[in-house]
């Protein structure tokens, strides 16, 4: 019978979630949905040494607001609770001991000053990694090299030590990760890794495994910088006799600076100019800030549309996918194995996308809101056409306020540069005229006939309409561009547009 897929995502509440971080429970999250699964989230804090307040809300936080959340959780338990580790304490140790009966572990009484003479032996022996491993173990003080009776007697005294994992020598250890294919590792490579604490806490290695053998986890998809330890975990399933259900691996590549040299880190993000977390944060203890996606004005449908290609594409021409459809098109096949550059201006792309597809009836909250923050009233007759007019050009939702504020209060100044070149004669004598002209336009006021009577009284006052066109946005706006101007004229109406022009007039010197 096969088994229910199950997915995790296990962060450790060390600090801000990485965008990376997001990615992988992106992807965990629609391999989950794809294959009619679920999606779990388990913390991993058994370093108490790094643990990070807040940190968990945070990465809570961040998956609601992509609405991806997992259906397991601390804050909403399955039957595999409790979904943190440090409140799962209590099961480890049985699992240690149980192999260190099976003869794959070990007690280690070796103190911190011991470790570092035998680094330092073996570095003067020019041994190029020094560890803790099947030919060094031998030499060190733990339950493989003391007799029974003296590990029974230091166990009793209270002694500290750890649980080591017993790596075989010559053995070569073999996985099929669904990303990468065969990866194959001699253990002669491999160290005798902690698994149990001196302080009664388990090592991330063992957790891992464990959890996820008493969550029944089918598939662990995770960071590449993972893939090292991988061979580890494969041993730690044979030594516990859980190879049968063993999860199938899959390790995701890298995401790189936007150059591709080297991975994109935590610390790159604002030197670099954008955000690498998904929210602001704060560190509680530094009281450095970084600052999020969210924060930055990119809509949550068009960011992990932005994540879910990096490292992944539905093998054909198409860019724009609703969560639902990525659940869809998603497959672990298609996810590159080289790593992926992170590319700012494409997260910039999927977001003007995004905005200029949504219903004017999700957008009309961001204009009114930053009017009103500046004293302002966006009149409800105008606001559809006002975001008609706006939305195509722009990136952030700060940006429709930004590109329209001139289209509610009336310019007070002008530009410069263009009042320089473009301010003449015939400019001013159109204008004048067509002020006129509006005063008596009788006619429903719209693009079309806004575009015609200028035309007509052009061609009445002998202008070339082309020559002074920038003259008369000029007049009426302040700036040189902008969006479809007869359009502009439309939403203003005939008295605001004859009011604007008369003031440019007044205020505007011809030079020319
Ligand atoms: N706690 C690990 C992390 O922070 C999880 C690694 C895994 O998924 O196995 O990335």
């Amino acid at each position: 019978m096969s088994r229910e897929v199950r997915v995790r995502f296990a962060p450790s509440p060390t600090g801000a979630l990485h965008i990376g971080g997001v990615r992988t429970a992106l992807y965990n999250y629609l391999f989950a949905k794809k294959m009619g699964g679920k999606f779990l989230l388990r913390i991993e804090d058994t370093d108490q040494t790094r643990f990070v307040p807040g940190a968990e809300e945070y990465i809570k936080e961040s998956l609601e607001w992509l609405g991806i959340s997992p259906v397991e959780s601390p804050w909403n338990p399955g039957d595999c609770g409790p979904y943190r580790q440090s409140e799962r304490k209590a099961m480890y140790m049985q699992y240690a001991l149980d192999l260190v009966e099976k003869g794959h572990a070990y007690y280690a009484f070796d103190t911190s000053e011991e470790l570092e003479a035998m680094r330092e032996r073996l570095t003067a022996a020019r041994v190029v990694s020094p560890q803790y491993n099947s030919i060094t173990r031998t030499q060190m003080k733990n339950s493989l090299t003391l007799p029974a009776e003296e590990v029974k007697a230091r166990l009793a005294s209270g002694e500290p030590y750890v649980i080591r994992v017993k790596i075989p020598r010559n053995e070569e250890v073999r996985l099929n990760d669904m990303i990468r294919g065969w990866v194959l590792v001699h253990s002669s490579t491999l160290d005798d890794k902690v698994l149990m604490k001196s302080d009664g806490m388990p090592t991330y290695h063992l957790a891992n495994i464990v959890d996820d053998h008493l969550m029944t986890i089918t598939h662990v998809i995770r960071g590449e910088e993972w893939l090292p330890s991988a061979p580890l975990h494969v041993l730690l399933y044979r030594f516990f006799g859980w190879e049968d259900t063993m999860p199938t691996f899959a390790h995701l590549p890298l995401l790189l600076k936007p150059d591709g040299n080297g991975k994109l880190s935590k610390r790159d993000g604002d030197k670099l100019g954008f955000p690498v977390f998904p929210l602001n944060w704060v560190d509680p203890f530094s009281g450095e800030k970084a600052s999020g996606f969210r924060e930055g004005g990119y809509l949550p449908d068009a960011f992990l549309n932005f994540l879910a290609f990096l490292g992944w594409n539905p093998g054909d021409e198409r860019e724009l996918f609703t969560l639902d459809e990525l659940v869809e098109a998603f497959s672990v096949e298609r996810i590159g194995k080289s790593g992926t550059k992170f590319d700012i201006a494409k997260a910039k792309w999927y977001n003007e996308q995004y905005l200029r597809t949504k219903p004017n009836s999700e957008l009309v909250d961001f204009l009114t809101a930053d009017a009103k923050a500046e004293g302002l009233e966006v009149p409800g007759d105008k606001v559809e056409a006002i975001l008609n007019l706006v939305k195509g050009r722009v990136t952030f939702p700060a940006d429709l306020w930004r590109e329209s504020k001139f289209l509610i209060s009336a310019p007070t100044e002008f530009d410069q540069d263009v009042a320089a070149k473009k301010w003449n004669a015939d400019a001013a004598k159109l204008l004048g005229d067509y002020a006129t002209a509006l005063d008596v336009f009788e006619e429903a006021f719209d693009a079309a006939t806004a575009k015609s009577l200028l035309e007509s009284t052009a061609e009445s006052a002998g202008i070339k309409l082309g020559k002074v066109m920038q003259a008369v946005r000029l007049a009426v706006t302040g700036m040189g561009g902008g969006p479809d101007l007869m359009e502009v004229f439309a939403i203003l109406g005939t008295s605001e547009v004859a009011k604007r022009i008369r003031f440019a007039l007044n205020t505007l010197t011809i030079v020319a």
